[in-house]
């Protein structure tokens, strides 16, 4: 409607500027719309726990002469809380990596020590569902990045991998160099036997709140965002991350980040005149 009418006013002036300003009424529109769904989506994320607690501390008081139903009351409080303290942080982590220049504290960090962080974050909900997790070609490589960040986006991929995974399965993490025109790049591919992802949500499961399976994501403790911290982490890096897929066989994420000699090397051949 209203780009139709802007085009047709203007459209004396050339069709090639015709078609810009369409495109950017459509963009503008389109971001509109992406941050107003955002906010109603926090929304609802954020009512759900608060909702639990609100009905569970009424069973709480309306049970007080029945101290099993009141320890069984606390025990789903907990969980809320829990759920809404995961929620809270993600939001914070992901407004965080999508405003701060994470360049600005940028160091080698050292491949080997992502890998054990991220292995040890997933430690304990392996352990419960017997998940083996290997890690393999890790030594001497370094990525150039801000170390909490790059953290973050391949804990959160391990951490799906696990989830996503039936019990007696395999996680394997595996990191190469690879030569690239722009600089050597440090490949780090996580590798499960899950339930897999198909290919019409494989386009979507980087966008905020995005799950194939809402119910199974929320049992897990899974907010949503993980993939959309991951996906704007890789970008600020300079990097980027692709999934393979196949429905109940598996997924490998891979991330591509710049190599800390290379970064360095790129960072002195054209150094800031400033
Ligand atoms: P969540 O907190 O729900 O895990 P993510 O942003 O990390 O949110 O992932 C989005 C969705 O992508 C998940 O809900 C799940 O449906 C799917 N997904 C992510 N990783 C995997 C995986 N390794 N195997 C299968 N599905 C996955």
């Amino acid at each position: 409607g209203e780009a139709l009418a802007v085009s047709a006013r203007v459209a004396p002036l050339g069709s090639r500027l015709v078609l810009l300003l369409v495109e950017d009424l459509t963009e503008a529109r389109r971001i509109e719309a992406v941050r107003r769904d955002f906010v109603a989506n926090v929304s609802h994320e954020l009512k759900t726990p608060v909702g639990a607690l609100s009905l569970l501390s009424e069973a709480v008081m309306d049970a007080s002469d029945d101290p099993e139903a009141v320890q069984r009351f606390a025990g789903r409080m907990q969980i809320e809380a829990t759920r809404l303290t995961n929620l809270v942080q993600e939001l914070i982590d992901l407004s965080r990596v999508q405003n701060d220049d994470p360049l600005e504290d940028a160091e080698p960090v050292r491949v080997d020590e992502l890998v054990a962080e991220a292995v040890d974050r997933c430690r304990h909900q392996a352990g419960t569902k017997q998940i083996t997790m290997a890690a393999g070609g890790t030594a001497d490589l370094h990525v150039w990045g801000n170390r909490g960040q790059l953290a973050a986006a391949l804990g959160n991929l391990v951490e799906n991998a696990v989830n996503y995974s039936p019990a007696r399965t395999r996680v394997g993490i595996a990191a190469r160099r690879v030569n690239a025109p722009g600089g050597d790049m440090i490949e780090l591919a996580v590798t499960d036997q899950g339930i897999g992802i198909s290919d019409k949500d494989k386009e979507r499961i980087f966008e905020r709140f995005y799950r194939v399976d809402p119910a199974r994501s929320r049992q897990t403790g899974g907010t949503g965002l993980g993939l959309a911290i991951v996906k704007h982490v890789v970008a600020s890096h300079g990097g980027e991350v692709t999934v393979w897929s196949a429905e109940n066989q598996g997924s490998t994420f891979t991330l591509r980040l710049p190599e800390a000699g290379a970064a360095r090397d790129r960072a002195q051949q054209h150094p800031d005149l400033d």
